[in-house]
């Protein structure tokens, strides 16, 4: 491909290996003629089920929505990038699982929100507070002690390290 910096034609892959449970390969290029170097990810491009939202209408499934959303309640958290791919590869291939042309827009928030509570319980609760809509305070403790009866996921994992 060409160099992004200079546009020359000619760029040669210096390393190249499988990310986000091999579903993508990453490759490190450097360009023959300015020696920039750059990464590239290449991934499958599968079709996705469109949503259907609560008001009845449709919309395309949108990658860079689901990542958004992820990071957001996942922010200043300590999960790297690679984790959060992880897991929208798995939300992805879940949702493909169905077989479904189209999924209501609900099951991604599930999807996402089982993703959350092994990823994360703090962005889990940001994201569950959010999406569920606690109405108050007690709903939210409820959520937390439901949580702690949960024999896995970060906060068990945490404690004892
Ligand atoms: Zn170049």
């Amino acid at each position: 491909m060409h160099c992004p910096f200079c546009n020359a034609e000619d760029t040669k892959v210096i390393d190249s290996r499988l990310v986000a449970d091999g579903c993508q390969v990453r490759r490190r290029r450097e360009c023959t003629s300015c020696t920039e170097r750059f990464t590239t990810y290449e991934g499958a491009e599968l079709l996705m089920p469109r949503l259907i939202k609560r008001d009845g209408s449709r919309e395309p499934f949108d990658e860079q929505k689901l990542r958004a959303g992820l990071l957001r309640s996942l922010e200043k958290r300590p999960v790297s990038i690679e984790q959060v791919e992880e897991a929208i590869n798995r939300i992805k291939q879940r949702l493909r699982a169905t077989g479904e042309r189209e999924v209501k827009s609900l099951a991604v928030g599930e999807e996402v929100m089982n993703a959350l509570k092994d990823l994360d319980e703090v962005a889990y609760i940001r994201f569950a507070s959010v999406y569920r809509e606690f109405e108050d305070l007690n709903q939210f403790r409820e959520e937390i002690e439901r949580l702690e009866k949960t024999p896995h996921g970060s906060l068990t994992r945490s404690q004892k390290s």
